[in-house]
């Protein structure tokens, strides 16, 4: 039985809470620390030079310069590279696997948005650095009025605002759709997207905004679809719920691909087995079809699985050395087979390849979709700089570079290392201004969970 766990709003504002020690970057000296920090990942001799970046435990300020929010992304400082951008507000890379730690990321022109602990941060790629979303003099980061609170299971980069979901009781009781500028300011909520009375809800489906449609999943798990800026009475239920004794086995998530809007439904048979169901997701409900079933290739699908939709082809990584290219037009399948250990392991994809992490965490392996190998990065050095590190987790990859999330002590402990990791050119960085790696936790320290199931 798959471990649930749940997070309750209340300690979710706690921990947002103990966020001390925010990061944030100033823009002076730029030129000093460029690329600061990258260690060669397949030559541990260099690993002493991360000995001394963001140990996470120490509760050192000496990594973070005072607060100045100088670097904070300007509306009005939007540049260059719109190229490989999608801008339709869904981005199939950034459409993580909603970490608790890390629940949401999107990319705009100037770089990354990534949450931690209910607050939105901007990662630097220059400079490696994460900075709090947040200019607003004297603040301290910590509560609700600060200009970083997001506190959302969705993140989305569309017409030059981001937009967030806000669902806690102090904003707004029910889930609401909310925009804001790319540098903290001007919060506004735009639209409800919830119908039913708010109530002590897990495992639902986290919403997607694509192309001014937003897909959202009630507590009784039915699907809906709304236009952007329509009151949620204009709603279309696209998906009918299911029984209540369904809801801890049945796990849900959104897609789009283009024009196309998915949803695969990860469920458990009688048996325990767990398969996966893709929908496409029409106009109403009575054009809404199951189009594919894991069952065709697989008869069990493992935790790991992950897919990716691209271009009308479902990538699906079974987690065993096997990736499926599957048309979803024509439903033919094929195989691709990979080439070394990835057995057992969890996948993060682009559009240009799939990035493996293998199952004890030392290896990243890169395939190109045709399954020729392009990279093989060793992080043992990770291991040898954090003797604590209990496990991680890939967060999103894009273009050469792949995320990752190491834990310190447990698995999923609020004390972790943020690592980026280029695996074109065989090397990888600590963030150190990643606000996890600032967090003293000892796992005696229950109060950050509720277990059930
Ligand atoms: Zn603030």
């Amino acid at each position: 039985m798959k471990k649930i766990f749940i997070f309750c709003v209340a300690v979710l504002l706690l921990s947002g809470c103990q966020a001390t020690n925010v990061p944030n970057s100033g823009t002076e000296d730029t030129s000093s620390v460029v690329n600061d920090g990258w260690i060669n990942a397949n030559n541990s001799s260099n690993s002493q030079n991360s000995s001394s970046v963001g140990d996470g435990l120490q509760n050192s300020t000496s990594n973070y310069i005072d607060q100045n929010n100088s670097s904070v992304p300007s509306v009005d400082n939007l540049g260059e590279d719109k190229t490989e951008l999608d801008l339709s507000g869904f981005q199939r890379n950034m459409n993580i696997n909603s970490l608790l730690r890390l629940p949401t990321a999107c990319k705009t022109e100037k770089g990354y948005y990534l949450q931690n602990e209910g607050l939105l941060y901007f990662f630097d790629n220059e400079l490696g650095r994460m900075i709090v979303v947040c200019g607003k003099p004297e603040c301290s980061h910590n509560d609700v009025d600060c200009n970083a609170w997001i506190n959302s299971k969705l993140l989305s980069y569309y017409d030059g605002k981001l937009y967030y979901v806000n669902g806690d009781a102090i904003h707004n009781s029910y889930k609401t759709l909310c925009s804001m500028n790319l540098d903290g300011t001007d919060h506004t909520d735009v639209q409800v997207i919830q119908i039913s009375e708010p109530s002590w809800s897990v495992n639902c489906a986290d919403p997607v905004f694509v192309n001014s449609t937003i897909y959202f999943m009630e507590r009784d798990h039915s699907v809906y679809r709304v236009s952007l800026g329509q009151k949620v009475e204009n709603a279309v239920k696209l998906i009918d719920g299911e029984p209540e004794d369904m809801h801890q086995t049945s796990e849900w998530k959104f897609w789009a691909d283009g024009e196309n809007a998915y949803a695969m439904n990860r469920y458990m048979d009688n048996n325990g087995d767990e398969h996966d169901s893709l929908y496409w997701l029409g106009e109403n409900s009575a054009n809404t079809r199951k189009i594919w079933s894991s069952s065709q290739i697989v008869s069990s699908t493992s935790d790991n699985a992950s897919w990716y939709i691209m271009d009308g082809k479902l990538y699906y990584y079974a987690s065993g050395n096997e990736l499926w290219n599957i048309d979803l037009n024509s439903g033919n399948s094929e195989k691709i087979s990979l080439s070394g250990n990835t057995n057992g392991g969890t996948a993060a994809f682009t559009d240009e390849n799939i990035i493996i992490l293998s199952a004890n965490g030392r290896e990243i392996m890169t395939f190109d979709f045709g399954g020729a190998k392009k990279a093989n990065i060793d992080l043992s050095s990770i291991y040898q700089t954090y003797s604590d590190i209990v496990g991680s987790d890939l967060i999103f990859a894009d273009g050469d570079s792949v995320f990752l999330l190491a834990y310190h002590k447990t698995f999923m402990s609020p004390s972790s290392a943020l690592y980026q990791i280029d695996w074109v050119n065989g090397r990888f960085r600590e963030v150190d201004t990643w606000p996890g790696a600032a967090v003293n936790f000892e796992p005696e320290d229950h109060e950050y969970w509720i277990q059930v199931g």
